[in-house]
């Protein structure tokens, strides 16, 4: 055996919950642990002990993200009422997601791992579209009212320091209807835009804008002009040295652009047409097993995970004794993308590139047509083709990284 490769600076671990706490752990002994030597900063966000700790596990976790400056983070149950009864909660606890997200400023980039015999139903993507969600206001944070007779609608905007007050006609109506009011945040806007340079000069890849600035002249069109201006002080040049750019488009251009496009770019949208975009393109691509996601903070902290749940349903089975082909690649590439940045954040280019043998080895085990249900549903049909476990799955992994590494 050689010597362990060294992970330079601490990283943090955040565990998780049901099937995929199970699966992290098989991950971190058969793929992780044999290879490196790593200094972790463990938090474990099991519901239990986030109940237990009144949720300050997760607050500490997203301190140690700000602190290190990468994470990595199994899927964690969000607890509803059901949950508050099965696991006999003090009460139901915000998504730790949520925590986390508001304490780094966070945007979420979703990024799907294509495997070349699950083909992707749009033919002409070749290399994955990633979706960079704003994640403040549009419907998400408005103001609603039924307009239940005709009338006049005005609205009055009074300046906190005494200013003039300023009222202006909305809509006249004629008769009854309905209203709702939109706001953003400068510094939100700003901040979204931020995330999405760093992202995509992080990756290396183009940086796609899109707003219906053409109709909304003020509320998208100062979208597009924050973009603009953060991008010409700030970004201009990194992007030029790494070979890429930033595209504005009407998101009208850019939906039909996208369509016959290779790929291969981050997509920035507005909240709402995030949430559309990012289902279309995810459902495109296959299986939700298949989507990582990424936390980036404005101030360059990133923090990685599968974009799917705990696979609960899999877990009782689990529990049972009964046997599970529950797919492990998006929590082995929340693992890759932590080590990948904290390789390239420390300049251990060792740490880099096994980040990058093991995606290959796991990439070239699905291709090489052993795979878990989820995706056996999906790939070509080949007589090669063999459903495995979910511990068979990581097992072929396993061996197909140790062929990798040592020939
Ligand atoms: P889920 O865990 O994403 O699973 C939904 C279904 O998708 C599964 O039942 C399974 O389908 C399929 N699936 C998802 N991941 C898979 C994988 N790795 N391998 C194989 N199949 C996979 O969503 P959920 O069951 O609605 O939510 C369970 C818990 O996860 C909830 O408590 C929720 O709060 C939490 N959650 C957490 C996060 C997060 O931490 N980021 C995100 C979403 C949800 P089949 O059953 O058809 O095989
Ligand atoms: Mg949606």
């Amino acid at each position: 055996m050689t010597d362990k490769i060294k992970v330079k600076t601490t990283l943090v671990e955040m565990d998780g919950d049901e099937m995929t706490r199970v699966m992290w752990k098989m991950v971190k002994d058969k793929l992780l642990l044999p290879y490196l030597d790593m200094d972790i900063d463990y938090y474990d966000l099991h519901i239990k002990h986030r109940d237990d700790t009144d949720d300050q596990v997760t607050v500490d976790a997203a301190r140690a993200i700000m602190k290190y400056g990468v994470g990595v983070k199994c899927a964690t149950i969000t607890p509803n009422e059901d949950r508050v009864k099965e696991y006999n909660l003090k009460k139901a606890w915000k998504s730790p997601n949520g925590t986390i997200r508001a304490m780094l400023d966070g945007t979420v980039f979703r990024k799907p791992i294509l495997v070349s015999n699950i083909k992707p139903n749009v033919s002409s993507w070749k290399k994955p579209i990633i979706i960079g969600r704003h994640a403040y206001g549009d419907v998400y944070n408005n103001f609603e009212m039924p307009i239940p007779e005709a009338g006049k609608l005005e609205v009055v905007f009074t300046p906190r320091d005494g200013g003039k007050k300023r009222k202006t006609l909305v809509h006249e109506f004629p008769s009854p209807g309905i209203i709702q009011i939109n706001h953003n945040l400068e510094k939100s806007v700003r901040d979204f835009a931020r995330a999405c340079f760093t992202y995509a000069l992080s990756e290396k890849i183009d940086l796609w804008f899109s707003t219906k600035d053409t109709i909304s002249k003020v509320y998208d069109a100062g979208f597009r002009e924050i973009f603009q201006r953060e991008f010409e002080e700030n970004w201009k040049e990194k992007f030029a040295a790494s070979g890429i750019e930033y595209f504005f488009t009407l998101i009208d251009d850019a939906v039909a652009r996208v369509m016959k496009s290779e790929g291969g770019m981050l997509w920035a949208l507005k909240n709402y047409d995030g949430d559309v975009m990012s289902d279309m393109v995810a459902s495109a691509c296959g299986s939700l097993a298949m989507m990582t996601s990424v936390l980036v903070s404005p101030h360059g902290w990133f923090e990685y995970e599968a974009a799917h749940g705990t696979v609960q349903k899999h877990y009782y089975k689990h529990l049972k004794g009964e046997e599970t082909s529950s797919n492990s690649m998006a929590l082995i590439f929340a693992w890759t993308g932590g080590l990948r940045k904290r390789g390239e954040m420390d300049g251990t280019p060792e740490v880099v590139r096994f980040a990058d043998k093991l995606e290959e080895a796991a990439v070239a085990t699905v291709e090489g047509g052993t795979m878990t249900g989820d995706l056996l549903a999906l790939a070509e049909k080949k007589p090669s083709n063999k459903k495995v476990n979910t511990e068979g799955f990581i097992d072929a992994i396993a061996a197909e990284l140790h062929k990798k590494l040592h020939g």
